[in-house]
């Protein structure tokens, strides 16, 4: 399918490329990469790093993620490498003394927002949104997986938190887009593509951050994000931001041959292009609120749990709060813990970390504790064989004769879920809508898994 001429146009312009050489850039196969989640797993030696994200590794080929238990206990995250240059973003205008409130605003399926909570200092609270709710779910999802407790999950429209009394530190904008950056992987992206629709990315993205704006704290940073190359969806957004309130374009000192660092109208730009990167198009560009204000912190009385049975699953926890929700324990921060009021209003989906119910005289474990990062590791646990994980991922059985009572299941020390033997069988609870559903059988063995790397 034909690039369109305009886009090739407008990159050459900006690099000073010729159109041939542009077009050809389109016809090179991207890249894969993935994000390793630290708290769960060591990262791996030999595999080739992302320059800008230190949890980045590339890796030769791209594998089927599906048959790896590890990618499904959340050790690690599949994202191109070009949004991991957010990293850079953030350590160098976030500051890490104290903790902070944090808004990923477009966030689903959920790649910026498991970097996000990676990054920030302890004790911080990431709020993660995203407008439309199938989408919403897939990013609960992911962000379960992940395992933080610190994290709310909500489903709002961006006026709706913009009229919100939260003042946050850092709001994370990426912004739905015209999506050049995906032509070379996407021929539906080329397809979709058109002059109009650009124009109506870019007024949509105004109305975004026209929205959200009144709840970035003075002194705290927007980064804005696009997967398009475009001057209107991007510089020219973010001068209209700068026209409109007070704000200090962010300077990102890296300097790699992937990344274009562009000054217009005293707006910085970094741009990831297909003449330059094998990863996918990225736009980015980060100002600061002028002004100083407080980081909101929690501190109104809350009512904890003063012994829950998931006590005994879980690693120290000492900036961390169990609380009561309709009989369902959750972990998560006092500022999350405070704000139950206010982001009831946000259509939440989870807030913290689901730990699980009482039934009579059981516990019944959650299966977002299993992905807990504070799950402790001494509990009662059964490792699996790859194939004995895919069957307890996909079919949500497991055979074997195991003692009486609850065990955390394994694959490579990476927590997949729990079963509960009695005796004769084994009960399994891992959730029906998270199971593997394509036949694994049609793929090549051996199976992959970053385990075996
Ligand atoms: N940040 C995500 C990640 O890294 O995985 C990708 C986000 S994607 C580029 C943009 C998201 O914005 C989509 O999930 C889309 O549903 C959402 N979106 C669409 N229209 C929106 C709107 N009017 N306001 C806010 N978000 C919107």
């Amino acid at each position: 399918m034909q690039i369109p001429e305009k886009v090739i146009s407008e990159i050459a312009a900006l690099t000073g490329e010729g159109n041939a050489e542009v077009r050809a850039a389109f016809e090179r196969k991207t890249n894969t990469s993935i994000r390793i989640n630290s708290q769960k797993v060591q990262l791996p030696e030999g595999l080739q790093q992302v320059p800008w994200c230190k949890t980045g590794y590339f890796l030769e080929e791209r594998p089927t993620f599906v048959t790896d238990p590890l990618f499904h206990g959340g050790a690690y995250y599949v994202q191109e490498s070009s949004s991991m240059f957010l990293e850079q973003a953030i350590k160098q205008h976030v500051s890490t003394d104290e903790p902070i409130l944090a808004l990923d605003l477009c966030a689903a399926p959920g790649g910026k927002s498991t970097h996000i909570i990676s990054l920030l200092p302890e004790d911080s609270v990431l709020i993660s949104n995203e407008v439309i709710r199938t989408r919403a779910n897939i990013l609960s999802e992911n962000l379960t997986k992940w395992g933080y407790p610190n994290q709310a999950i909500v489903n709002s429209d961006p006026k709706f938190i913009g009229n919100s009394e939260l003042q946050f530190d850092l709001i994370v904008v990426d912004a739905p887009c015209s999506g050049e950056g995906l032509f070379r992987r996407s021929p539906e992206a080329i397809h979709e593509w058109s002059e109009e629709n650009v124009e109506l990315c870019a007024a949509r993205q105004k109305r975004i951050l026209a929205d959200i704006w009144p709840v970035l704290k003075p002194g705290g940073v927007l980064i804005y994000s696009t997967c398009t190359f475009n001057h209107l969806e991007n510089e020219q957004n973010m001068t209209w931001l700068k026209e409109q309130h007070d704000v200090e374009s962010l300077r990102i000192s890296f300097q790699h041959d992937s990344i274009l660092e562009t000054e217009t109208n005293d707006i910085f730009g970094y741009r990831f292009l297909p003449t330059r990167s094998l990863g996918e198009g990225f736009f980015l560009s980060a100002v600061r609120k002028t002004g100083i204000g407080k980081t909101q912190t929690g501190k109104s009385r809350i009512r904890t749990v003063k012994s829950s049975p998931a006590s005994v699953y879980l690693k120290a926890t000492e900036n961390l709060v169990i609380i009561d929700q309709n009989g369902q324990h959750l972990l998560t921060n006092e500022f999350l813990a405070s704000n139950m009021e206010t982001l009831k209003r946000l259509r939440p989906l989870q807030v913290g970390t689901p730990l699980g119910t009482t039934k009579g005289h059981d516990f019944i474990p959650a299966q977002a504790l299993a992905n807990s990062i504070y799950l402790r590791d001494g509990m009662p646990s059964i490792e699996l064989d790859q194939d004995e994980a895919l069957n307890f991922l996909s079919l949500g059985s497991l055979s074997g004769n195991y003692p009486k009572g609850w065990h955390v299941v394994r694959f490579n020390g990476v927590a997949l879920g729990f079963i509960k033997s009695v005796g004769n069988r084994n009960n399994t609870y891992f959730p029906k809508e998270w199971r593997i559903r394509t036949d694994l059988a049609k793929y090549p063995r051996p199976f992959f898994s970053l385990g075996n790397l």
